[in-house]
């Protein structure tokens, strides 16, 4: 019989959500009847909104005709591309440094791929799990050593720093996963810290892998959408990006990957070659029905509806901490992103969970979930139907006394 990877043997048992899937089903078995209303993971639940629908099944329809059809597109269209350069980075970038790919997930693990097993890891403590836990899986990380993965730099973002790590303790010739507006902090990092991180990470000859997948709600002027606003940033960093969260595209799959032409190794070699080789290898590109929609989602019709949906779920945001704050509960988030992360001095995060469950049955993540430092927090996901979330924040009114 073939041997199991260690690598697989070394991650930690269940992944956050399975785990919290787990405990819902528990509870339902324990409580018939009970409606458990969930404010706990990232899945989006607004229908995709008419415009943007329209780009998916024109595109669907298309490719049932003789001129519509295409076939593989690799790196993904190229007026998709163009676009994308145009919306999000005033045109900074050609088409050959945009990837087209079906998800910023999908790309995270594929670029622990690029970089393999011998590359010292840091991460924002708590992050986003994948960062980790694929790490793990790639051999870059593990075992599990008491409260965290050996070979992680975890770097831990408080309430005391304002949710922003010590960026000066980043490893040296590594990778740094960087999230900004931050799940779950919910933090969005201003351009004076996102200046540091580039300036230590060019000192310290590590890339920084920035994952913006929330960076459409962001609604300071003033905050960095892209981590290529920094100067010098084209030379240590490679931005990942999504239409999961602002388009409702968590079903549909459609990401993107910016990887410059001036990023290279330390002996110079073009890390976008790389790139490049590896999505041709084991990638064939993102669905055409999915890059039409995509297409449709960055006309002018199609950013209205992107912000009309992050409006929507902002509007959650404020609900949430509105309520949580009545309560007494300390937060922060939920203004540029839709995450709410509650902190719950001197207890222990999985108790705080059971305890809304069972006493508002409303599902919400821990965050030791996250990593370490989330121990004492909740996180609250503002991905839910108005309704369910005005009836939740009602519930969490049974939490006082
Ligand atoms: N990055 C972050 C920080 C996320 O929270 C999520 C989903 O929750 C993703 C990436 C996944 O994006 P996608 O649906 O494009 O794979």
């Amino acid at each position: 019989m073939i041997k199991r990877n260690p690598c697989a043997a070394n991650i930690k048992a269940g992944y956050l959500f399975p785990e919290i899937a787990k405990r819902r089903k528990e509870y339902a078995a324990k409580h018939p009847g009970a409606k458990i209303i969930s404010l706990g993971v990232g899945n989006t639940t607004e229908p995709i909104l008419p415009h943007i629908d329209k780009g998916l099944v024109d595109g669907a329809a298309g490719l049932g005709t003789a001129e519509g059809y295409s076939g593989y597109a690799d790196e993904g269209f190229e007026n998709l591309r163009r676009r994308i350069s145009e919306v999000f980075y005033n045109g900074a970038f050609g088409i050959d440094e945009i990837f087209i790919s079906d998800g910023a997930k999908c790309d995270i693990g594929r670029l622990q791929l690029l970089f393999g097993s011998g590359v010292p890891v840091a991460v924002q403590d708590p992050s986003y799990p994948v960062y980790v836990d694929g790490s793990v899986l790639i051999g870059a990380a593990g075992p599990w050593a008491e409260d965290g993965y050996s070979g992680i730099t975890y770097l831990p973002c408080t309430e005391e720093n304002g949710y922003f790590p010590d960026v000066t303790k980043i490893p040296e010739n590594g990778i740094f996963y960087f999230c900004s507006p931050n799940n779950p902090t919910g933090a969005a990092a201003t351009r004076e810290q996102l200046n540091a991180l580039v300036r230590s990470a060019r000192e310290r000859g590590t890339f920084i892998i920035f994952d913006a997948a929330y960076s459409e709600y962001i609604r300071e002027s003033t905050l960095p959408k892209s981590i290529f606003e920094i100067d010098g940033a084209k030379t240590c960093a490679v931005e990942v990006n999504s239409f999961s969260k602002p388009a409702g595209f968590t079903g549909v799959r459609l990401g993107w990957t910016v990887v410059p032409g001036e990023l290279v190794y330390s002996g110079g070699e073009s890390v976008n070659a790389d790139w490049n080789r590896i999505c041709g290898t084991i990638f064939n590109g993102a669905s055409n029905i999915a890059q039409y929609g995509g297409l449709a989602a960055l006309d002018e019709e199609g950013l209205k509806e992107i912000r009309r949906l992050s409006d929507f779920y902002l509007g959650n945001a404020k609900l949430i901490r509105k309520a949580l704050r009545e309560l007494g509960v300390s937060c922060v988030g939920g203004d540029n992103s839709p995450y709410i992360w509650a902190r719950f001095p001197g207890r222990d995060s999985w108790d705080v969970f059971a305890e809304i469950l069972e006493k508002c049955q409303v599902l919400t993540t821990p965050g030791a979930g996250f990593g370490p430092a989330g121990r004492s927090f909740i996180r609250f996901s503002a991905f839910g139907h108005r309704p369910d979330v005005e009836e939740a924040c009602e519930r969490l009114a049974g939490l006082r006394g």
